[in-house]
């Protein structure tokens, strides 16, 4: 992919609907039934220059370069981790600095796209809330992470920031990615992680998409997760269970609890034994991740011995459990490493 020649008062395509394109292109006088087969090159073939369109008249593709981009940001660093992992940091025109990653994960390509820029929400042991909060991202503006990255296999919104704190433009990335006019990526193919906001799990479950939920839990009592997620306080461990069991009720889908194990904070037997407890008869799926550490923060990863063991005994209890590979670790890019960057030219 290119960079873009993108200019102050271009028009940018991305993440506009059919519609909108349309009138775009109507009032440029090129005709409307044009912006579906942009949408196509875009969306479908990942092409992100208009010269490349093919199958449009050479005069129009000239005229779209002129007042039109694909995308706003630019592509300030590109990082490859020896597992294949590519980060990627995008700065968008205000100066907005935003991580995103590909990952090849259980032999599919995922793309994990951020949110916001910054994070409200404080988790002790995260690296996203660090520099505080700076503001939401667009529609369009996760939209261009996906387009970055290509060729989008599965999509999951663990980037920075809390999804379901920016509400409408996450569901509407979701409602993009799905549409016809867009990437056709199927919502049984899409992620939601939230560290635990009930009101958003309530209002997804709403929506008759079924995209997978995934609660950020890591601790299996109120004691443990007030320490590690100041949200844990607004919205405790019992309330946030009962309304991810009403998520799996209205959408018929297994929830997913994410659990990064920290040494000596929830990496015991009888924190195994109580999360296993929590687990009983819910419609639910652990997914254990050994922590990746985060720079300025004491939290070490479990010993390897110890996680295992913390698996041998879910496992045992009849909890379905799931471990993921620290992914892109070498390079920053792995849970919980994601942060608001403000991208110096220079860095690293
Ligand atoms: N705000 C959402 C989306 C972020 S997803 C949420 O909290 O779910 C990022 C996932 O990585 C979350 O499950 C988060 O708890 C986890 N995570 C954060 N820091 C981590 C770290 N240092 N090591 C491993 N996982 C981490």
């Amino acid at each position: 992919m290119g960079e873009l020649a993108t200019h102050g008062a271009a028009y940018n395509v991305v993440g506009r609907s059919r519609a909108e394109l349309e009138r775009f292109v109507s009032g440029l006088g090129v005709p409307k039934y044009r912006a579906r087969q942009i949408m196509a090159w875009v969306y479908n073939r990942g092409v992100t220059e208009f010269s490349a369109m093919t199958d449009l008249p050479a005069a129009s593709r000239e005229l779209l370069a002129e007042r039109a981009s694909i995308g706003a940001a630019e592509v300030v660093a590109r990082r490859r981790s020896r597992d294949g992992t590519v980060k990627l940091l995008l700065r968008f025109p205000d100066g907005a600095g935003v991580e995103c990653v590909a990952m090849v994960y259980a032999g599919e390509r995922s793309t994990c796209v951020s949110t916001q820029v910054g994070c409200r929400f404080g988790c002790a042991f995260c690296a996203s809330g660090q520099g505080g909060f700076t503001r939401d991202l667009t529609v369009a503006e996760m939209v261009e992470q996906v387009l970055r990255l290509g060729d989008t296999r599965r999509l999951v919104l663990m980037g920075t920031g809390e999804p379901l704190d920016n509400y409408t433009a996450s569901l509407g990335l979701l409602r993009f990615m799905a549409s016809p006019d867009g990437p056709r990526l199927s919502y049984r193919r899409m992620t939601v992680s939230t560290c635990g906001l009930i009101p958003g799990i309530d209002r997804l479950a709403q929506e008759e998409i079924p995209v997978t939920l995934a609660v950020s839990l890591h601790a299996a009592n109120d004691e443990v997760r007030d320490r590690l997620m100041p949200v844990n306080r607004r919205y405790p461990l019992r309330a946030l269970l009962a309304a991810a069991d009403r998520y799996a009720e209205a959408t018929g889908r297994r929830v997913t609890y994410e659990w990064a194990l920290i040494a000596g904070v929830n990496d015991g037997p009888e924190q195994a034994r109580e999360l296993a407890g929590i687990m009983r008869g819910r419609l639910s799926h652990v997914n254990l991740i050994n922590l990746n550490p985060v720079e300025g923060y004491a939290f070490q990863p479990a010993h390897p011995a110890r996680a295992a063991a913390f698996r041998r005994i879910l496992e045992g209890l009849g909890v379905t459990v799931t471990t993921r590979r620290p992914l892109g670790r070498d390079v920053d890019a792995a849970c919980g490493q994601l942060r608001r960057r403000s991208p110096a030219p220079h860095r690293r």
